[in-house]
């Protein structure tokens, strides 16, 4: 099983590697850049050198890194939106020195303009960001649909997929808070719910998973997450994702409100599931 949780890169990719293996994780989330936005570290080429030879040992899956919140490929404003453009180009080019990975991001907040305008948007970004060379697999997130956040059902990440020309470098990340939030009951109706996604984007697209349970109730829209097992989605049904067959061997990401005894303890009760 690839499980792990979020990861601070500020100490850079080896000191992240160690961190997860000694959280007994396999793989981890990291931030491109600080996740409210601004300029990106340097990155050390011999520190990655270091990294993936440790990676290697470790027999680690799949990273999930995960691009930051300010980032808004439809957002209103013109500045906001260059800027956003800008910050996944850059993004993109630094995920090729570890290659092979994924890079999640929120679709975007289409404020106001509609999800059609929205989705438009983003998918034009992508397309001009995107490149036949790169290694990097991009994740739209499955949102909660909280305010005016774009991917609110499969149905709205299915017409930006549809819109982006290089569809070979695109899957989904699916964040089971955010998909129960918005509203796909996976507590007593999981199969189903992988037969929509199934139906409408396709499994072959779903790359990752962002493991938390919700705070609150199917189809609040609030996007809350609580440690696994102590939300609405609750023990048994969080159980039946990780042990789905049909997620097999996916990266499972914990982004629950924990310290790092919490996540190594959430890494040990979800590999004990087997
Ligand atoms: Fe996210
Ligand atoms: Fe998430
Ligand atoms: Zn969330």
């Amino acid at each position: 099983m690839l499980i792990g949780n979020h990861l601070t890169s500020s100490k850079g990719y080896l000191a992240m590697g160690k961190m997860a293996v000694s959280l007994d994780a396999n793989t981890f989330a990291f931030f491109t850049r600080n996740p409210r936005g601004g300029k990106a570290k340097e990155i050390d080429p011999k520190d990655v050198e270091k990294f993936l030879e440790y990676s290697k040992e470790y027999s680690f899956g799949k990273l999930v890194a995960h691009a930051p919140y300010t980032m808004n490929l439809c957002a209103a404003k013109e500045d906001v939106r260059n800027f956003s453009r800008e910050m996944i180009a850059d993004d993109l080019k630094r995920m090729e020195f570890t290659p092979g990975n994924y890079y999640n991001f929120h679709p975007g907040s289409h404020v106001g303009q509609g999800a059609e305008a929205g989705i438009e948007m983003i998918a034009e970004v992508l397309n001009e960001v995107l490149t036949e060379e790169q290694s990097t697999i991009v994740l739209l997130e499955t949102m909660a649909g909280k305010g005016s956040e774009v991917g609110r059902n499969f149905e709205e990440l299915r017409r930006i997929l549809d819109k982006v020309r290089l569809q070979e470098k695109m899957g989904v990340c699916f964040d089971t808070c955010h998909v129960w939030d918005a509203g796909y009951d996976i507590v007593n109706h999981l199969d189903e719910v992988l037969e929509e996604f199934d139906h409408i984007i396709g499994l072959d697209r779903l790359c990752a998973v962002h493991f938390n349970d919700s705070m609150n109730e199917c189809g609040s829209h609030k996007d809350r997450h609580a440690k696994i097992g102590e939300g609405c989605i609750g023990l048994e049904a969080m159980r039946r994702v990780a042990t789905h067959p049909l997620l097999a061997g996916k990266p499972f990401i914990l982004e629950t409100p924990n310290d790092d005894e919490g996540y190594k303890r959430e890494i040990a009760l979800v590999r004990s599931w087997g």
